[in-house]
């Protein structure tokens, strides 16, 4: 294979979106495989609607999501003249010529066919006028837009798709395309192909939603004389209704940003999105990069559109429930001290952060990440339920109130007792601990439970979580000491 080279072109007209993502991760992925080019192509020919924004929005997803490109940004429209010298090369050809109908007329040809049952096609009327013809017309300063010249013979576009297959089109079936607006602004279509072939794209990896462009851009590779590139669609992405996911219907669940905020470790969204598409051949889920750039083909990316599996319905669920499993498996699994830098950067955030967790609490800091992340499924939990172990001002979960400590209303006055106790002990260690603790069930006659799980309750504000011997021990017994103490407060009212 000749170089691979390979291009994310976003339209940087809003966020970041993880379909988006996930055609710049194939792209990455099959650079990186190959050891390619990856070029980053901001298409920004539609001034209107483009926003720095928008483009500071997407490479800063990319970069977040850890994918890094060897080329660009190109912005499209530094290559303006590139574009129209295009279309114009076509017109000097012959390829392509000035259309002169207008709006209206397309449109009443357009409502007769329609009613007729024919084909609505743009019917050619301009592709007969002379040169004369044309010039006249010209002087005139009637507006025209620039259409492509479908061949007249019999014939097909056609391309062996990566994914998909050979694919082909009749050339009957095209009709004569639009290049260049009336207002001498090259379309998209041509835009994107002229910067394909001076950037040297040896493949083009995009969503099936490019499927018509593409039929038509093998006709303009092959009438500028250029190779044409591999291509290989990818699935679209569906809700379970089978709709396109989108902003409208689904909210900012589909933008990168919002799994950011959501505490989500980059290469697992990364992960779940490589799995939105694209498939090893067996049932293996996690991936390390290595691994993952080791096992992407192409031709392992899926025909069928791929399920996103968001049920709006279920709060639980806040998004796909195997990207929240794929997190929380990163969340559990990766190396301690990774996880520390992460859940810094979040208690920094929540203002719960202290120095010592960098210096000489380190040890305590990493070990009560390790000991609380099991039950854990986002970084965001780490300062909701995690709050406790990080400041004195936390809230209590109505679980754990109702459950463990309003339950029982002798608590109010036991866990004061439980805290002189566990005060008078000389060394306070796991055993001596539990020991108090059974023996004052005992003396109250009740199961050594209650007493345990509405210390649980105090301490930690949670009905679950590690054992509660090793907490006392983890939490101290000056902050044990003072939270039962203060547990009076939860019986007020
Ligand atoms: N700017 C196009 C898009 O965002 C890129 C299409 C392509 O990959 O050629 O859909």
């Amino acid at each position: 294979m000749t170089e691979v080279r390979v291009r994310f072109p976003p339209s940087p007209t809003g966020y970041l979106h993880i379909g988006g993502a996930r055609t710049a991760i194939l792209n990455w992925l099959f650079a990186r495989k190959h050891n390619g080019k990856l070029i980053l192509r901001i298409e920004d020919t539609d001034a209107e609607r483009s926003t720095q924004d928008s483009i500071e929005g997407i490479i800063d997803g990319l970069t977040w999501l850890g994918i890094d490109w060897d080329e660009g940004p190109y912005f499209q429209t530094d290559f303006s003249q590139d574009h129209i010298a295009a279309a114009n090369k076509l017109l000097d050809e012959g390829k392509a010529y000035k259309c002169f109908c207008t709006k209206e007329e397309l449109q009443s040809k357009r409502e007769a066919a329609l009613a007729a049952k024919q084909d609505v096609k743009y019917d050619g009327t301009c592709r007969k006028l002379s040169p004369e013809e044309v010039a006249e017309k010209e002087s005139l300063g009637i507006p025209y837009v620039i259409r492509f010249r479908v061949p007249d013979e019999d014939g097909v576009a056609g391309y062996d798709d990566k994914v998909l297959g050979r694919i082909e089109r009749k050339y009957a079936d095209i009709e004569d395309f639009v290049i260049v607006r009336s207002n001498g602004k090259p379309l998209y279509l041509l835009c994107n192909l002229v910067d394909d072939i001076r950037d040297r794209i040896s493949h083009v990896i995009r969503g099936q939603d490019h499927l018509t462009n593409t039929t038509r851009q093998i006709l303009l590779y092959e009438a500028l004389g250029a190779e044409v590139p591999v291509f290989a669609h990818m699935p679209l992405t569906l809700d379970l209704k089978k709709a396109k996911i989108s902003k409208r219907s689904h909210g900012e669940i589909v933008a990168v940003q919002f799994y950011r905020k959501s505490g989500f470790i980059p290469w697992a969204l990364l992960n779940f999105l490589v799995l939105l598409g694209w498939s090893p051949g067996n049932d293996q889920e996690i991936f390390s990069r290595e691994e993952l750039i080791e096992a992407f083909t192409l031709e392992r990316i899926n025909k069928s559109n791929s399920i996103f599996n968001y049920r709006k319905d279920d709060p639980k669920f806040f998004t796909d429930p195997k990207a929240i499993n794929i997190n929380a498996h990163y969340l559990r699994t990766m190396p301690i001290e990774e996880i520390g830098e992460l859940v810094k950067k979040e208690l920094q955030e929540s203002d719960i952060w202290h120095d010592s967790y960098d210096g000489d609490k380190k040890e305590w800091y990493l070990k009560t990440l390790d000991m609380i992340r099991d039950r854990f499924h986002t970084l965001k939990d780490f300062t909701s339920l995690g709050r406790a172990y990080f400041t004195d001002d936390f809230d209590i979960e109505e679980k754990a109130l109702q459950k463990n400590l309003l339950k029982h209303p002798g608590l109010k006055e036991w866990l004061p007792m439980l805290a002189d106790r566990f005060e008078a002990l000389d060394e306070f260690t796991k055993e001596s601990a539990e020991q108090a603790a059974r023996d004052f069930a005992d003396e109250v006659g009740v199961k050594p439970g209650i007493p345990i799980n509405a210390c649980r309750a105090a301490i930690t504000g949670l009905v679950k979580g590690p054992s509660m011997f090793d907490l006392f021990t983890h939490m101290g017994k000056e902050k044990v000491v003072a939270r039962l103490r203060d547990a009076g407060k939860y019986f007020e009212n």
